[in-house]
């Protein structure tokens, strides 16, 4: 059973967040920074607990390499990482690098990937893609954001994913889960996810970053359920300031076992 105790020093809800210069500040073109809901001691202690549950946190996209990685992620758009495993696990034995990927050809890549959403977009994009990490990278998945984001079918959720899963960069890509939870426990409120990428960075703490978007992740995937919250298995229930929530008391703090693919409900 892990430890609940923690040190706060000052109790009342306050930002950690510097509030802005002047009014204007925030009506530019950078994205709007709002206020956590937290102190720092609470988001201390709120990534603290998830760091105990899941300490070596892994994301659920199967891949073999940083090209089966790329491909991976711009195929999970608008679809489940279940249904893209499914689909990847026969492409990839046949097609671990551009130069392969290229060889199937679009139409190949289709029949793979044909139970995915938008596939036949998605599978011209994954030949686009190979042609140019060949042609202008010499076959590597490149290391930066703004190259990245040059591929065919890569944004910057995309390049966030691949920057940190494949490269170790801390990262903080926002999905469909991140959004919900930034915004339903007040953890870091943004309407689009680049305003919610941007308060995310600056709330957590800073040796929690690397593994944050995966914890988050993985706790809206399975407890802070889009439709109805568990929580009553959340082991940040006393500390949460959602007005969804439904319980008070905190979940056993216990080391999860790995997550299990393909149980995961969306
Ligand atoms: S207490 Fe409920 S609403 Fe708050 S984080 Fe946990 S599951 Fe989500």
């Amino acid at each position: 059973m892990g430890d609940y105790s923690m040190d706060m020093k000052n109790p009342k809800p306050q930002s950690s967040a510097k509030p802005p210069k002047t009014a204007n500040a925030t009506a530019r073109r950078k994205p709007a920074l709002t206020k956590t809901a937290y102190t720092k001691a609470e988001l201390e202690e709120i990534f603290r607990r998830f760091s105990i549950q899941r300490p070596e946190p892994k994301g659920e996209l199967e891949h073999t390499n940083p090209f089966t990685l790329v491909v991976a992620v711009a195929l999970s758009a608008q679809a489940t990482d279940v249904g893209v495993n499914k689909a990847t696990r026969a492409l990839f034995k046949i097609a671990d690098t551009p130069e392969k990927m290229l060889a199937l050809g679009e139409e190949g890549v289709a029949q793979h990937i044909k139970t995915i959403g938008l596939y036949r977009n998605k599978a011209k994009n994954v030949i686009a893609l190979s042609r140019k990490l060949i042609e202008d990278f010499g076959s590597e998945v490149p290391k930066t954001r703004d190259e990245l984001v040059t591929l065919p079918g890569v944004g910057r959720k995309t390049a966030n994913v691949v920057l940190s899963m494949a490269f170790g960069q801390a990262t903080m890509a926002v999905d469909t889960h991140i959004l919900r939870i930034a915004n339903r426990i007040r953890l870091a409120p943004g309407k689009t996810p680049d305003e919610v990428e941007a308060n995310l960075l600056r709330v957590i703490p800073e040796q929690y970053l690397f593994h944050a978007h995966h914890w988050l992740i993985l706790h809206g995937r399975y407890t802070c359920k889009a439709r109805r919250p568990e929580c009553e298995h959340c082991i940040i229930a006393d500390l949460c300031r959602s007005p969804e929530k439904t319980c008070d008391i905190p979940a056993p703090l216990v080391e999860l076992p790995p997550q299990v693919i393909g149980q995961a409900v969306e």
